[in-house]
C-alpha cells in the first residue's frame, strides 16, 4: 500500500512537475518592465562580441523557437498544397483571387491572392499575415496595402490568423495557436515559391501587431524570407498578448532566455525594417530595440539594411503612414516599381477598390470547404499529437 502511494505520488510530482516547468518557461504579455527588458537586453549584449559569437547565440535563440513549438513534430507534406483558387476580379493594375491552401490534410489556409497586372514573367512575393481584429483580412487598410504592393510588382498572400475570418476550424485562443499559425505562414510561403512566376530571391514579409509576432518569428527561423517588416511590435519588455504570440515557450528553456528583439535580430544580414509609435510598446524603439539590433547588423557590415521609421505622435496600428513606409522599403529591397502609385505628397491609394467581405471568402454555400475538413480544436491537435 505504501509502495503504491508512493509510486502515485511520484507520478503526481513528475506530472505537475513537468507542467509547472512548462508554464515557467513562458514570457507572456508585459513579463518585464521597461527598465528591467532594457537591462535584460544589456545582459544579452555581454553574451557575443563579435560575428561567431552572435552567431553561437542565435543558433540557440532559432533552436529554442523551433523546441519551444514543437514545430518539428508537425505533418512532413512536402508540397501537396491543394490550391483551391476562386471568383478572379481584375482592377486597377491589379487582380484579386479567394484562395485556400491545405496546410496539413483537414486544415485550411484562407486569403487572397493580389496580382500585378503587368507582361513581367516574374515578381516578388509578400506575405501579408494580420494581427487581431475580427475578420480584420476584409478590412480597408490590409485591402489597401495589398492592392498597393500588388501595383508596384508582388504577389501577395492576405491570410487569415487561425479562428480569425473564414478560418474557423479551431477557436483563436487554443493551446498551440502559435504553432498553427508560424506553421501556416511557412505553407503560405511554400506555396508563393511553388509558383514559377514567382522570384525566390524577392520574398518579403509584413504585419502589425499580432501579424507583426508572425512577422519576426517565421523570419527568424526561415531564411527563404528575404525582406521583413514587422510593425509596431518589436518590444524588449512586451512579449505579445495573446496566446498566438506567446502561448508556448519560444523565449526561454532551461539554457537560455531572450525577448523579441533578439528574435527579429535573427534577421539579419537580411533587410529589415521595425516601425514604431509613441503610444505603445514600441515608444522605446529609438533608443532601447534598434540600437541592439543595428549592432547585429553591424557585425554583418550591414547597418544600411536595417531601418527603424518611428512615429511617436502616432498608435498601435497599421496606418498610411505605417504603410507608405513598407512600401519604400520593400520598393527598394525587393527592386519594385514605386512609380507605378499615384505620388502626390504621398502615395495615393484611391485606385484600390475596396470589396465586401463576402465577396472576399474562399468558401461559400457554392464552394463549401471539403468535408474532409477537421473540426474543433480538440480535433486539430488530436490529429497532430501535438499539445502545448
Ligand atoms: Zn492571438
Amino acid at each position: 500500500m505504501k509502495i503504491k502511494f508512493t509510486i502515485a505520488l511520484t507520478f503526481l510530482f513528475l506530472f505537475t512537475g513537468s507542467f509547472y516547468a512548462q508554464e515557467n518557461m513562458l514570457c507572456m504579455g508585459r513579463y518585464w518592465t521597461e527598465d528591467e527588458g532594457n537591462l535584460m537586453l544589456k545582459k544579452f549584449a555581454s553574451e557575443w562580441n563579435d560575428l561567431t559569437t552572435w552567431e553561437t547565440r542565435a543558433a540557440q535563440i532559432k533552436s529554442g523557437i523551433i523546441e519551444g513549438l514543437q514545430l518539428d513534430k508537425m505533418p512532413k507534406v512536402e508540397g501537396n498544397l491543394n490550391t483551391i483558387i476562386n471568383n478572379k476580379r481584375e482592377m486597377d493594375g491589379y487582380t484579386v483571387e479567394n484562395i485556400a491552401i491545405e496546410s496539413f490534410p483537414g486544415f485550411y489556409v484562407t486569403g487572397n491572392l493580389y496580382r500585378p497586372i503587368s507582361d513581367k514573367s516574374t515578381f516578388a512575393g509578400i506575405l501579408s499575415p494580420h494581427g487581431h481584429f475580427p475578420d480584420k483580412r476584409f478590412t480597408h487598410y490590409i485591402q489597401k496595402r495589398a492592392a498597393v504592393l500588388a501595383r508596384m510588382g508582388a504577389i501577395v498572400f492576405a491570410y487569415d490568423m487561425v479562428g480569425y475570418g473564414e478560418s474557423k476550424q479551431v477557436e483563436h485562443k487554443m493551446p498551440i495557436a502559435l504553432l498553427l499559425q508560424t506553421y501556416n505562414s511557412q505553407r503560405v510561403l511554400d506555396y508563393l515559391l511553388s509558383r514559377p512566376d514567382i522570384d525566390a530571391d524577392r520574398i518579403g514579409m509584413t504585419g502589425g501587431s499580432g501579424g507583426g509576432t508572425q512577422t519576426f518569428v517565421l523570419t527568424a527561423i526561415d531564411d527563404r524570407i528575404k525582406a521583413s517588416a514587422p510593425v509596431v511590435q518589436v518590444s524588449a519588455h512586451f512579449f505579445g498578448g495573446c496566446v498566438c504570440e506567446s502561448g508556448m515557450p519560444i523565449h526561454k528553456s532551461k539554457n537560455h532566455q531572450t525577448s523579441n528583439v533578439e528574435i527579429a535580430a535573427l534577421c539579419a544580414p537580411r533587410p529589415m525594417l521595425l516601425v514604431s509609435d509613441g503610444a505603445d510598446w514600441t515608444r522605446n524603439t529609438p533608443r532601447v530595440e534598434y540600437p541592439y539590433i543595428q549592432k547585429v547588423y553591424a557585425l554583418y557590415d550591414a547597418e544600411h539594411k536595417v531601418e527603424n521609421v518611428h512615429l511617436p505622435t502616432e498608435k498601435h496600428d497599421y496606418g498610411y503612414s505605417k504603410r507608405t513606409a513598407a512600401y519604400n522599403f520593400f520598393g527598394h529591397h525587393l527592386n519594385l516599381s514605386m512609380g507605378n502609385i499615384p505620388y502626390a505628397e504621398g502615395y495615393q491609394e484611391d485606385f484600390v477598390t475596396i470589396l465586401p467581405a463576402e465577396e472576399l471568402k474562399v468558401f461559400t454555400s457554392k464552394n463549401p470547404m471539403p468535408d474532409t475538413a477537421l473540426n474543433g480544436n480538440d480535433a486539430v491537435m488530436d490529429y497532430l499529437k501535438i499539445q502545448p
